[in-house]
């Protein structure tokens, strides 16, 4: 008889939003009345930018006419797409990065777990305790060692380097998700000089990167020196652009990234990562790369940051509560995440348990992202304005 792959009996049985959805549901049923306002999945809600619906219908009049119709593309994404995303890189974080160092993918999520590939099982891979459950999940799947580094708030929830842990892997997300925080060009230096140092490889997912509003904030790890002998980075247009159904997003891999085989010597990490997409995807439809390059284009970009200024304002609402009634709370600034301590020493599901029950407003328990997200909870501004305002109206009697 077929055997399973072990590792996956050791992952954790319900995933986070499937145990949300689950109660928030249980809860609509016995409540028909109550609006429930929705704070928790980190789903966008506005509508695609006019240029980026103007480029799929463009896209699929060209796929309906003989000359212009697609079949298989290139599996790394069409040249235009990704010239367009090196373009965004220098002109944005003054980053140089070849075409053909980018692969244009269906979504970071797909990279992010399918980059484990690429190395060892053998690896030691070290992930910040809370943070985007994928990284953990997708090593217990290829049975990996992982360390966990606890983010907290005597750290600002930005774990630095411990010279006593050795890691071969290491996960950094910054802005974080779910934690909203943010790191330092400094503090990004110092994981490139230990992953320099240790033959350690970054593997940093940048998928918020358009939420930084400071300038002196790295948006990109390659803005730090050196930091291309050390790292991969994933992008996506997800929460950028709106792409969450629409999907898109790409990953770099700079042509000199190195790891080592059983003897030692070092193979670029680049021909490994296009033998793996080559071999294993098939591309993005081409309809959706126009849209993506649309993104990038000459109104793209600023027809999408109309809607990261509506999630920003959207923040803004949430933390001025959070400022009124004295509440700890990372993010909200630089990232559409806002990272609260739940009030009188709570745990993270009782207080989810609470406000749905009380005030029909959903939101994250921090406990889901890691053992050290017990006793917070993190709130979304991609919702709608008004729902924004009368959550934060009806979360006011509760903390
Ligand atoms: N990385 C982080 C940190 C995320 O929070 C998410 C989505 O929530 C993703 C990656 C997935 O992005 P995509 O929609 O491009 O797969």
């Amino acid at each position: 008889m077929a055997r399973v792959n072990q590792n996956f009996l050791k992952l954790e049985q319900s995933y986070l939003f499937t145990r949300v959805a689950q109660k928030v549901n249980a809860f609509a049923a016995q409540n028909p009345g109550r609006t429930i306002i929705r704070m928790g999945i980190g789903d966008v809600t506005l509508p695609l930018a006019p240029v980026v619906v103007e480029a799929l219908h463009q896209g699929a009049r060209e796929m309906g006419v003989k000359e212009t119709f697609k079949g298989y593309g290139p599996e790394q994404g069409y040249a235009f797409v990704r010239e367009a995303v090196a373009g965004y890189y220098k002109a944005e974080m003054g980053v140089e990065v070849a075409p053909d160092e980018i692969l244009i993918s269906d979504g970071a999520k797909s990279d992010v777990g399918n980059i484990v590939d690429l190395f060892d099982t053998d690896n030691t891979v070290l992930i910040c305790d809370p943070v985007y459950p994928v990284y953990l999940d997708t090593n217990i799947m290829s049975g990996r060692r992982v360390v966990l580094m606890k983010a907290g708030s005597e750290n600002g929830f930005l774990p630095m380097p411990d010279p006593a842990v050795r890691a071969d892997l290491i996960y950094l997300c910054s802005p974080n998700n779910p934690t909203g925080a943010v790191y330092t060009r400094e503090q990004l230096g110092e994981w490139v000089d230990y992953a320099r140092k240790t033959g350690a490889i970054i593997l940093f997912d940048a998928a918020y990167e358009r939420f930084v509003q400071d300038p002196a904030l790295p948006r990109s790890i390659f803005q730090i020196p050196g930091a291309r002998e050390c790292a991969i980075e994933f992008c996506s247009l997800s929460k950028t652009a709106g792409f969450t159904g629409l999907r898109c997003g790409y990953t770099v891999v700079p042509r000199e990234l190195c790891a080592t085989d059983a003897s030692g010597n070092r193979v670029p990490l680049l021909p490994l990562w296009v033998r793996r997409q080559t071999t294993k995807f098939n591309g993005v439809s081409y309809v959706v790369q126009k849209a993506a390059a649309a993104v990038f284009g000459p109104q793209g970009l600023a027809q999408c940051d109309e809607n990261l200024a509506c999630y920003r304002q959207n923040a803004q609402i949430i933390r001025e509560l959070m400022e009124e009634k004295g509440v700890e709370y990372y993010g909200g600034l630089h990232s559409p995440y806002i990272w609260m301590r739940c009030p009188g020493g709570m745990k993270s599901w009782d207080f989810f348990d609470r406000l749905l029950e009380e005030q029909a407003v959903v939101g994250t328990p921090g406990a889901g992202f890691g053992a050290a997200g017990e006793g917070f909870f993190r709130l979304t501004a991609f919702g709608t304005q008004e729902g924004t305002r009368e959550a934060m109206d009806r979360m006011r009697a509760l903390l």
